[in-house]
């Protein structure tokens, strides 16, 4: 599988936007990476409509990944195995530690933490021991 190879993506504003990796963590699922990058919220802000407190705590860096264009914009990344496998990126390529992302899931201000969005079901089916 080769990584997809777009322009460095130029930094957005008003955000602190996550280390930039260059792999697109959905590379191999589902379609072809193509048509740039794009910032992505691991858990979406569209769960926590109505809840402004959910949606500021969702823009904070952790939440935030590069995924690729066509990944995005095809919704690959908002279904229940893209955000598994964003997950994995998150610790094993950004280099984030496991502990440190379920806390943030446990910290968002949740109204009704939809079950797609626990812990337990966004490290289903990943490993983080081996790269
Ligand atoms: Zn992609």
């Amino acid at each position: 599988m080769t990584s997809p190879t777009f322009e460095t993506p130029k930094k957005p504003l008003g955000i602190s936007p996550p280390s930039f990796t260059g792999v697109c963590p959905l590379v191999g699922y589902g379609i072809k990476c193509g048509l740039g990058w794009h910032l992505h919220h691991w858990v979406g802000r569209g769960v926590v409509l109505g809840n402004k407190k959910a949606r500021r705590y969702l823009d904070q860096h952790v939440n935030m990944t590069w995924v690729c264009g066509a990944h995005n914009i095809e919704r690959w990344a908002d279904a229940r195995r893209g955000r598994q496998l964003i997950t994995w990126h998150k610790v094993m390529v950004e280099g984030h530690h496991p502990d440190e992302l379920e806390a943030f899931i446990d910290g968002i201000p949740w109204k009704v933490q939809p079950h797609e969005y626990k812990w337990e079901v966004l490290i289903s089916g990943v490993e983080f021991g081996t790269v």
